[in-house]
């Protein structure tokens, strides 16, 4: 357990000093921001949704490495999905956070470095900084009209 947790934790170093996805969008795109005050982690999440599909994702902020590597991730992961396997995948991410069973899900997702951040809902205090790019996806996605509201 101790080596998964050291491996967890280079993973979430990795995507802190490197983040994937890092910029802005010259053009149009879903522009969000986010913040969560009580680490005091700021978000800018750019989504460009095409056709009902993420078809890219880039993010700027700051905050602690938690929360940047799970933007990081997160705009990673979402790239080429389909709006609702993206929702579905930060609903996955948030059961995870709460502490539920997800494993089989997860195998099924191919979250893959996302996995790194299961070991923060055992800090409860640190849950808002590993979903804070997760919501702001969720607020990007849900305001465009491919969205089924129902
Ligand atoms: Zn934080």
């Amino acid at each position: 357990m101790s080596s998964l947790d050291d491996l967890y934790r280079r993973v979430i170093m990795d995507h802190y000093q490197n983040p994937r996805n890092k910029g802005s969008f010259d053009d149009d795109a879903v522009i969000i921001n986010m913040n969560n005050p009580t680490c005091g982690d700021r978000i800018q999440l750019q989504l460009k949704i095409d056709n009902g599909k993420v078809s890219d994702a880039r993010f700027t902020g700051e905050g602690c490495s938690i929360s940047m590597a799970s933007a990081s991730m997160m705009t990673d992961a979402i790239k080429g999905l389909p709006v609702d396997e993206a929702l579905n995948m930060a609903d996955v991410f948030s059961r995870m956070m709460q502490g539920e069973d997800v494993e089989d899900e997860l195998e099924e997702l191919d979250l893959g470095d996302i996995e790194a951040l299961q070991g923060v809902c055992k800090f409860p205090a640190r849950i808002k900084c590993a979903t804070l790019a997760w919501k702001a996806m969720k607020k990007g996605v849900s305001e465009q009209p491919y969205h089924d509201k129902a």
